[in-house]
This record gives structure tokens, C-alpha cells and sequence, in this order.
């Protein structure tokens, strides 16, 4: 599958905050978006599965404009897992999951066996299982990334949308969820767009790069070329030194002070 978005405008009111992004990501693959605080990323992902209208442009599923599906179909592609989850209702973490199923469920129509297989499952890969009946809020804030990620994944979506999913975990589950995302993309064949602030993370579990500085894209690619020392510069304006690190075959930045 194919996600292909060209010439996409968006803007808040009259403010223009998307302008002219063009790029294409398929299954099989982890696409990261990377780029500064208020570079138009978390619009970007929210564009993509209509949340918000663009004012211009096209965002095609293997050829088809999705612009014009109804919400309840594009739902059923779209798995999300939203920036800063805040989960303050007593839901219990089975409860939460199982919400997942709702955009193939019809009206009226409650869960079935096949349902609860699919949410177990989503359990399973996201190493929860053993929270089953815990309510949401008394979890760690690691526990309820991986509640929200299994929900995404109960809704067995084509394509997984992910705001910053890394950014409130302990290295271990940093990797976890980059290890997570991988399989995923390589196993169940999605595709994967994730929204990362942490450039390592990006360059080594990321097979294409999107950076993006004030709204348009400032460089594509494979994560090497587009995470050079110079578009760090750039873009962060943070001196960075890049070197490939023999221990885990990739590239590594070293930042190392902001630009004078
Ligand atoms: P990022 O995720 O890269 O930090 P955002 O997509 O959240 O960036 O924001 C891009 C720009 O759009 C920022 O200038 C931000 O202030 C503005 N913006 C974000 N959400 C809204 C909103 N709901 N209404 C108006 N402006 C917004
Ligand atoms: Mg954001």
C-alpha cells in the first residue's frame, strides 16, 4: 500500500502552517517526521487522516483521493496514538483496547469472539497482557503509551499514525516501542509515520525522513542524508557531529552546541 500526499496546504484560520508537502510512504516502512517545536508536524499527521481539512493538495491510498471518504472508512485504515495521552475516565486497560474495535463494529452491534482475539493480540505484542483489568489511571506513564499503542493496533489499521510516542519513556522502553514499530512495518506489513524529537532514534529505526522547518519540507530521504550535520545546523541550529558507530550500524549525532 501506498500513502502518497502532494501539494498539501493547511492553515489555522489565516495562518498558513503547511505549506507544499509532497511525499510518499509505503508498507513495509517506518517513515519518521522530525523538524522543531511548531514545524507543522503534529498538523501534518492530523492532515493525513483528514482530522484536518487541507486547504489544498491531495492524500491518496494507492491511488484513491481520501479526501473524499467518509470519516468511518478512513477510521478503519487509521490506527493514532496521539501526543500526551491523558486518560481520565475510569476505563479499565481492556475497556480501552477494545475501544479500538469500534470503527468495525455496526451500529448497535457489540463485540464478538473475533473481537476479543484482535485485542488480545494487541495486548500481547505490546506487553501488557498482565494489565488486563487495571484502571488506566493508576498507570505508569510508559504503561498507558503501550495502552494507547494496543489500542491503535486493535483497530488492525493499514497504517499507523504516532505523535511523539517515545518522548515520556525510559530508554528501555524506547526501544521497545522503536523495536515495536519496526515489526510492524516489516512483519504486518504497515505503514508506519512516527513523529520523533529524538534524531538518534530516527536515524537508526526510521527507513525514510521527512524534516520539516516552518511548515514546509526542508529535506527528504534516507535518514543519512537528511539528518547531515549541515540541515542540523540548519534547521536546529544546533552544531551537531555525525559518525557511523560500528555497535549499532548507524549513523550517530553527537550535538554538541548551539550555533553562535
Ligand atoms: P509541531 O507538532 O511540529 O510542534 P504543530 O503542528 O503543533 O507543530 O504546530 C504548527 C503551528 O501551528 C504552530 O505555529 C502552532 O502554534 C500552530 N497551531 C497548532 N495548533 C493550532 C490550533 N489548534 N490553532 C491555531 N494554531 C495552531
Ligand atoms: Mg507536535
Amino acid at each position: 500500500m501506498e500513502l502518497q500526499v502532494s501539494s498539501l496546504d493547511f492553515g489555522y484560520f489565516t495562518k498558513n502552517v503547511l505549506k507544499n508537502i509532497s511525499f510518499t510512504a509505503r508498507s513495509g516502512e517506518v517513515f519518521g517526521i522530525v523538524g522543531p517545536n511548531g514545524s507543522g508536524k503534529t498538523t501534518l499527521l492530523k492532515c493525513l487522516r483528514m482530522a484536518l481539512v487541507p486547504k489544498r493538495g491531495k492524500i491518496k491510498l494507492d491511488g484513491e483521493d481520501i479526501t473524499k471518504w467518509d470519516r468511518t472508512e478512513i477510521a478503519k485504515y487509521f490506527g493514532v496514538v496521539p501526543q500526551n495521552t491523558n486518560i481520565s475516565f475510569p476505563f479499565t486497560v481492556l475497556e480501552i483496547v477494545m475501544m479500538g474495535r469500534i470503527p468495525h463494529l455496526g451500529r448497535m452491534q457489540s463485540e464478538g469472539k473475533e473481537d476479543i482475539e484482535i485485542v488480545k493480540r494487541a495486548m500481547k505484542l505490546t506487553a501488557i497482557s498482565d494489565l488486563y483489568y487495571r484502571y488506566a489511571s493508576n498507570l505508569s506513564g510508559g504503561e498507558v503509551q503501550r495502552v494507547i499503542i494496543a489500542r491503535a493496533l486493535a483497530q488492525q489499521p493499514k497504517i499507523l499514525l504516532l505523535d511523539e510516542p517515545t518522548s515520556n519513556l525510559d530508554i528501555n522502553h524506547q526501544f521497545e516501542t522503536m523495536k515495536l514499530i519496526r515489526y510492524l512495518a516489516k512483519k504486518e506489513n504497515m505503514i508506519v509515520v512516527i513523529i520523533s524529537h529524538d534524531l538518534n532514534l530516527s536515524m537508526r529505526y526510521c527507513d525514510n525522513l521527512l524534516l520539516l522547518d516552518g511548515g514546509k519540507v526542508f529535506s527528504a530521504g534516507r535518514p543519512e542524508d537528511v539528518l547531515t550535520s549541515e540541515n542540523i545546523r540548519k534547521v536546529y541550529g544546533v552544531e551537531a557531529r555525525i559518525d557511523y558507530n560500528t555497535a549499532i550500524k548507524s549513523n550517530q549525532i553527537t550535538l554538541i552546541d548551539v550555533v553562535e
